[in-house]
């Protein structure tokens, strides 16, 4: 696992450490407002509704719908290319928050706005836990 991962590992930085500390453990998490209960995607030092730097962590539900997307055919950093075709999405969770990732365990053609996903979990490296979304199945 260690050493064959070739593409970019996420910087996990003190703000955003609660989040891949969740993904380690197939947990998606994402940050809560104590003061005004906003959510909050991506990690941030503070609240950008009210300001406060009083913020938790909330498991979400891992359920999300396809926002936007985008099929990566060519043209990516060499690194990506043995993954091509893929799709690149943000999604927007069930609490409200949007997240970019992709959809993985479909074909790339098969993707549609709106779509229902569900978060997957891939551990890239021992430390290193990235979220991506799969199609619900019906
Ligand atoms: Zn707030």
């Amino acid at each position: 696992m260690s050493e064959a991962y070739q593409k970019p590992i996420p910087i996990m930085q003190p703000w955003s450490e609660g989040f891949w500390k969740g993904t380690k453990e197939h947990k998606l998490l994402i940050q809560e407002c104590n003061e005004c209960k906003k959510k909050i995607f991506y990690p941030r030092k503070a609240c950008p509704k009210c300001w406060s730097s009083d913020l938790g962590w909330a498991e979400a539900s891992g359920k999300a719908n396809v926002y936007t997307y985008t099929i990566m055919k060519d043209m990516v950093e060499a690194k990506f290319a043995p993954d091509l075709p893929y799709v690149l999405a943000i999604v927007r969770l069930e609490e409200g928050v949007n997240m970019m990732t992709r959809i993985v365990e479909c074909d790339p053609e098969e993707v549609t706005f709106d779509m229902d996903v569900e978060v997957v979990f891939e551990d890239i490296t021992d430390e290193c836990t990235l979220p991506f979304f799969r199609p619900v199945k019906r």
